[in-house]
């Protein structure tokens, strides 16, 4: 172990620990609190100011219960989704986010009127984060913000059993017993820069795995989102009064239903420069003014490189949201979001969305859906474990399930340097010829290279001098593995479904109407689910 881990640390005992603040860990901490547990949450920003969700507006699949309106609202992603989500699954989760928009509204929760009622179609992050935070505080749950998780702790059994990690302004671990611990790390972005992403480096997966969980739809990992090609804010449902263009000045037609192509701007995108243009509202100073405050952020890379979208052209690109607007995560083993480790829960991105997305994007509306929801469940879940753990769920001797990054002999030559990995691992992941349009030859080559890039990690540790080198190398070790699962499930499903587009088999296979499971840390393993 290295020499800031063995500063003198935090120590703590709960029933459950909920590691990442983000809509899915604070729903999972109330619902838990709710239930009678004890609960600390560790995030690694600031809980209700760190993830995907605090910096945006954020549509919510909310339907009214009744009527064929949640009928219609299933079909309306299915084909997209490939046909994977589960009926079940998406009735459960219409029904809980009827439920809990009920909840923040009564929280206080500033939703819009219409006449005499309140429109709750969408959440605006900041606000809602903040009222979630004041919520998980009220309820008694411990919060631990600046404070990223390192690893699961596990007793004798490979159960669960809590979780270490550091307190990064005060250069000092923590630890948390706990009888059940949920992951709600969101999903991995790769370090792209996508909004609110950057502390969604994968960590969550990396700990399910070295302690044995299982993922599944990786291969629905490619998603990437239009940004200005100055910025990267990938805010997207303005787009779609957009027209873009090729350099020459032509319609890519790359819009339409209201959506645009991710395929179409990313054939482009590999020819020229793309630019985007909101020509569409040119005429229409209202819809302007809605924009901007729908959404203000949209705006600010182009207000500072004094653009106005309604009258001039922009250049754009496709920055990759990796699973976080894209599908694939933790394996569930039911409905409570147990993951296949005993003691071990997931919610929101770091879960799979599979269940009520198929292998389209959750963004627009599921993914918030799907983190209230599974967020609720995970809590509930994990609160009852525990508790009928008892005494006994502090009694056990537990040890550090980590390993890559944060373990090795004390051999200087087992160090590494975190920046080079998360750099090579970029480099497979965010070309659009390598991860939008996939073969198997590019694939096998990615692998491979990543396979490297693993050797480098595993079973190394960091030369530790800070809080920040020794969460760096954990996140470098978590993006390797993540992409590795990615791939070596990309490289299965031979077919193009959902957001996974083979160029070499282009087309949807019934055959291959399945999930697909996956894990492993050395030996990477992928199979039918
Ligand atoms: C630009 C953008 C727009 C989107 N728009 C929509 C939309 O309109 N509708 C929709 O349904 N979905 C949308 N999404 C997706 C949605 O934001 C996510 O599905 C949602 O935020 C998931 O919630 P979560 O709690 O699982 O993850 P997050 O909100 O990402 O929270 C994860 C938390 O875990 C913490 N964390 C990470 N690692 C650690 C660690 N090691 N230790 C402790 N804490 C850790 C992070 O700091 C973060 O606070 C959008 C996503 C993006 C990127």
């Amino acid at each position: 172990m290295t020499t800031i881990l063995t500063n003198e640390p935090l120590e703590l005992c709960a029933d459950v620990l909920v590691i990442g603040g983000g809509p899915a860990g604070t729903w999972a901490a109330w619902s838990a609190a709710s239930r009678g547990a004890s609960v600390v949450l560790a995030d690694k920003g600031f809980c209700g100011s760190s993830g995907a969700t605090a910096p945006s507006g954020t549509g919510v699949w909310v339907i009214p219960p009744g009527g064929d309106a949640r009928a219609e609202a299933k079909a309306k992603r299915e084909a997209l989704g490939g046909y994977l989500a589960d009926h079940d699954w998406m009735d459960r989760v219409l029904d809980r986010t009827w439920r809990n928009m009920d909840l923040i509204e009564s929280w206080g929760y500033p939703f819009p009127h219409d006449g005499g009622a309140t429109v709750r179609r969408g959440l605006q992050g900041p606000e809602y984060m903040r009222l979630m935070r004041n919520v998980v505080a009220k309820a008694g749950v411990k919060i631990l913000d600046q404070s990223p998780a390192l690893e699961l702790l596990v007793d004798g059994n490979g159960t669960v059993a809590g979780a270490r990690g550091i307190r990064r302004q005060e250069e000092r671990p923590w630890t948390v017993r706990a009888g059940a611990v949920v992951i709600a790390t969101g999903g991995c972005a790769f370090l792209s820069k996508a909004l609110g992403t950057n502390t969604n480096t994968g960590d969550g997966l990396l700990f399910a795995a070295e302690a044995g969980g299982e993922f599944s739809g990786m291969e629905f990992s490619s998603q990437f989102a239009v940004s200005t090609a100055y910025g990267s804010v990938t805010k997207t449902a303005h787009y779609s009064w957009a027209v873009f263009t090729n350099e020459a000045g032509e319609d890519l037609e790359a819009v339409k239903d209201g959506h645009y192509s991710a395929s179409t701007i990313g054939r482009a995108l590999l020819n020229g420069p793309v630019y985007a243009q909101l020509s569409k509202a040119k005429e229409r100073p209202e819809v302007q003014a809605f924009l901007r405050y729908a959404q203000p952020n949209f705006f600010l890379p182009l207000d500072r490189n004094g653009i106005d979208p309604f009258k001039q052209r922009f250049p754009i690109t496709l920055t990759l949201e990796g699973t976080v607007r894209g599908t694939g995560g933790i394996r569930l083993t039911d409905g409570r979001c147990a993951s296949t480790v005993p003691g071990l829960f997931a919610a929101g991105d770091a879960a799979t969305r599979e269940l009520i997305c198929g292998g389209f994007t959750g963004g627009g509306s599921h993914n918030a859906a799907w983190a209230m929801s599974s967020g609720s469940w995970a809590g509930e879940g994990a609160a009852d474990y525990a508790i009928g753990l008892g005494a006994y769920a502090h009694a056990r001797d537990v040890t550090g399930a980590g390993g890559a990054g944060l373990r090795a002999p004390s051999d200087a030559r087992t160090r590494f340097d975190p920046d080079a990995v998360i750099a090579g691992v970029q480099d497979e992941m965010f070309p659009l010829q390598k991860n939008l349009f996939r073969t198997e030859h590019g694939l096998r080559g990615a692998i491979g290279n990543l396979d490297g890039l693993w050797q480098s990690v595993g079973g190394r540790a960091i030369a530790t001098e800070s809080a920040r080198d020794v969460q760096r190398a954990r996140e470098a070790a978590a993006l390797v593995a993540t992409a590795r699962w990615a791939y070596a499930s990309a490289l299965e499903r031979r077919e193009t479904r959902g957001m996974h587009r083979r160029a070499d088999h282009p087309q949807i296979d019934p055959a291959q109407h399945h999930y697909q499971h996956s894990g492993g840390l050395d030996r990477v393993w992928v199979r039918a689910g």
